[in-house]
C-alpha cells in the first residue's frame, strides 16, 4: 500500500491568533477539496485555539509544536499530550532541530516525549537530521542512527502506531538550501532501516519519513516525486497561504 503524504507547516514563533484566523480565512478555499494528502498546521500554542476554531469541518488536522512528557505538576511553561489533545490538537512535533539547538532538547528527552504523545493518542512528527559540521565529517549516518536508536528506546512496533519521523537536514532550515531529493532518499532509507530494527519490517514499511528543510513551491514537486519521500514538513514556506497551498498541491 502506497503510504499517504503528510504536508506539515511548522509556524515556529510566528503569529498571533488574529493572524492565524486570517491565514485559515484564506488557505482553506485554496485547498478545498484536496484529498491526496493529509495536511497538518503546527502554530504555536497561544494561536492553537484559533487553528483548531478556524480548520473546523475542513481536513486540516492541527499540532503542537512540542510537548512535556508528564499529565501535569509543576513544571512552569510546559503543556502536556491531555493539554494538546483537549485544545483539540492530534499532532505534535518533537525534537524539531531549533528545540535541540536553542532550549536542550536531547535525545533522551525527545524519547520521553514520543513515548508520552504516543500514550495519549497523539501522532508525533520526531525531527532527526545533521548539522553542516557533521555532514562535513562524514557522521550523517552516525548521527541519524544514534538519534532514532535513542528516540525508539523502550517503544514497540504495536506502541509506535502513528509514529512519523521528519529528516530535516540542519544545514538546510531556514537557509535557503535544499537537500537534493537523492541525498534525502539516503537518509531516509537509513531512518526506515533504523526503524525495521526497533519496530519490525512490516511497521517500518508503513512509516512516513518527511523531509523538511527549504521546502517551497518551486522543489517541492521534485521532492514529492522521490519515493522514499513521504511528505514534508515546512518552515518559512507555510506562513503564506498561497505558498503553502502550492506546496500541498505540488
Ligand atoms: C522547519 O522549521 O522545520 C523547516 C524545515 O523550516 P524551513 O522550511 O524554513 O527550512
Amino acid at each position: 500500500m502506497p503510504r499517504k503524504k503528510l504536508i506539515a507547516a511548522n509556524w515556529k514563533m510566528y503569529k498571533n491568533p488574529t493572524r492565524t484566523r486570517d491565514f485559515f480565512r484564506d488557505f482553506l478555499p485554496l485547498i478545498a477539496g484536496h484529498t491526496r494528502d493529509e495536511i497538518v498546521v503546527c502554530p504555536p500554542y497561544v494561536d492553537l485555539h484559533a487553528a483548531v476554531e478556524a480548520a473546523k469541518g475542513s481536513s486540516v488536522a492541527i499540532g503542537g509544536q512540542d510537548v512535556y512528557w508528564k499529565e501535569e505538576g509543576a513544571f512552569t511553561g510546559e503543556i502536556s499530550p491531555g493539554m494538546l489533545l483537549a485544545t483539540g490538537c492530534t499532532h505534535v512535533l518533537i525534537g524539531h532541530s531549533e528545540r535541540r539547538q536553542y532550549f536542550g532538547e536531547t535525545d533522551d528527552t525527545v524519547n520521553l516525549k514520543l513515548k508520552a504523545a504516543l500514550e495519549a493518542g497523539l501522532t508525533p512528527i520526531v525531527c532527526v537530521g545533521e548539522v553542516l559540521e557533521e555532514r562535513e565529517a562524514g557522521l550523517t549516518e552516525d548521527v541519524l542512527r544514534r538519534q532514532c536508536l535513542r528516540a525508539f528506546h523502550a517503544l514497540s512496533g504495536k506502541k509506535a502506531g502513528p509514529l512519523v519521523i521528519a529528516y530535516e537536514p540542519v544545514w538546510a532550515i531556514g537557509t535557503g538550501k535544499t537537500a537534493t531529493p537523492q541525498l534525502a532518499a539516503e537518509a531516509h532509507l537509513l531512518i526506515r532501516v533504523e526503524a525495521a530494527k526497533a519496530f519490525g519490517q512490516e511497521k517500518a514499511d508503513e512509516l512516513r519519513i518527511l523531509y523538511g528543510g527549504s521546502v517551497k513551491p518551486e522543489n517541492a514537486g521534485t521532492l514529492m516525486a522521490e519515493e522514499e519521500i513521504d511528505g514534508a514538513l515546512v518552515g518559512g514556506a507555510s506562513l503564506d497561504p498561497k505558498s503553502f497551498a502550492a506546496i500541498v498541491k505540488y
